[in-house]
């Protein structure tokens, strides 16, 4: 029997699918680690178990507290389920902006959710912000009872998945990858990932395919904190350095249009039958960038991050995607004869 002992024990482990479109297309292999199928639908269930883990290590989390968190929604469903598994309540900010899905999504696990105004970083309103201060007004109240779990500047995030994601990658490559590709929201992934490869192979490019309106590719590219334009995409994308895309070690870096990667998102469902998210759009043109950077011959492997059902009212909604200038797929129309 192999059998898990509860919820953490399931997070991880994810397939590694061979993309054939974006290999066929490029003469590379592309590869796409499923992390839609982590129990909460997210790759961000892996940084909530890190973070949680680390803090219920040090002391920061202690049984019976509040843990609270600033998110786009993923990393709450995550903190949340694993709240609910393991006796803490839960309380999430985040922008009213993101998804209807994902919203209920929270709401369902039991968490308090907080919307606030989608506001830059540097406003004191922004939903990090609103996290921390509830965190130290709780804190003032009654000492210990609640913890930011803070998966910006948090590092134990970085470090989950330098000691998880990037040496599941290597083991199921059989050590064959050159190159790693993926969005950032908090950096964890790409640092974690590309820390861990790096040392296996200092050799495996590392790359950063950046969604329209983030500015850290052009960070990357020139050093200047530049954004352009704007993404439907969710979860992706920054107007800052954290602490945990600090040590990222870069190779390339791209800005990646939506009319460049919502299209992914469409073909992969209709031609391969995976259904992801648009980060995971932004991902596999990401791929498709490096792989044609390094040639055929390569193996390049990259994220799908969340799945489709997750945006069903935006990605998949033909009028929405039209109101957003975007190509509808003739299949997709005539999926929803009634979204003209
Ligand atoms: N894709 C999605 C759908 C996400 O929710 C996130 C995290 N917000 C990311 C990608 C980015 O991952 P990371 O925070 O590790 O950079």
């Amino acid at each position: 029997m192999r059998t898990c002992p509860d919820l953490a024990a399931a997070i991880g482990h994810t397939p590694l699918v061979r993309l054939r479109r974006a290999s066929e297309l490029t003469g590379c292999e592309i590869l796409g680690k499923a992390e839609f199928l982590n129990p909460g639908g997210s790759i961000k269930d892996r940084t909530a178990l890190g973070l949680l883990l680390d803090a219920e290590r040090s002391g920061a989390l202690r049984q019976g507290a509040t843990i609270v968190e600033g998110t786009a929604g993923n990393t709450g469903i995550g903190l949340a389920l694993l709240g609910a598994s393991r006796g803490y309540r839960t309380i999430i900010t985040m922008p009213a902006t993101q998804s209807r899905e994902k919203i209920d999504a929270l709401r369902v696990t039991g968490a308090e959710v907080r919307l606030v105004p989608a506001v830059p970083y540097a406003n004191p309103d922004h939903y990090a912000h609103q996290a921390r201060r509830l965190v130290e007004a709780m804190n003032a109240q009654a000492p210990g009872s609640a913890w930011f779990a803070n998966q910006f500047d948090n590092t134990a995030n970085r470090d989950f998945h330098e000691a998880t994601t990037g040496p599941e990658i290597w083991e199921q490559t059989g050590g064959r990858v050159d190159g790693f590709v993926c969005a950032t929201g908090t950096g964890g992934t790409l640092a974690g990932v590309g820390r861990a490869l790096k040392r296996f192979n200092p050799g495996v490019a590392i790359a950063l395919a950046d969604p329209a309106g983030s500015a850290l590719a052009s960070y990357i590219n020139t050093g200047e904190l530049k954004a352009e334009g704007g993404s439907i995409t969710e979860g992706i994308g920054s107007s800052r350095v954290t602490a945990n895309f600090q040590d990222a070690p870069v190779d390339h870096a791209w800005s990646i249009p939506d009319s460049e990667s919502v299209p992914w998102v469409h073909d992969l469902l209709a031609g391969e039958g995976l259904g992801v998210g648009g980060s995971s759009g932004v991902n596999i043109a990401g791929a498709v960038r490096l792989a044609r950077e390094l040639g055929p011959g390569h193996t390049v492997v990259t994220v799908l991050a969340d799945a489709a059902t997750r945006y069903q009212g935006k990605l998949l909604d033909p009028a929405f995607l039209r109101g957003k200038g975007l190509p509808v797929p003739a299949w997709l129309d005539r999926a929803f004869p009634e979204s003209a």
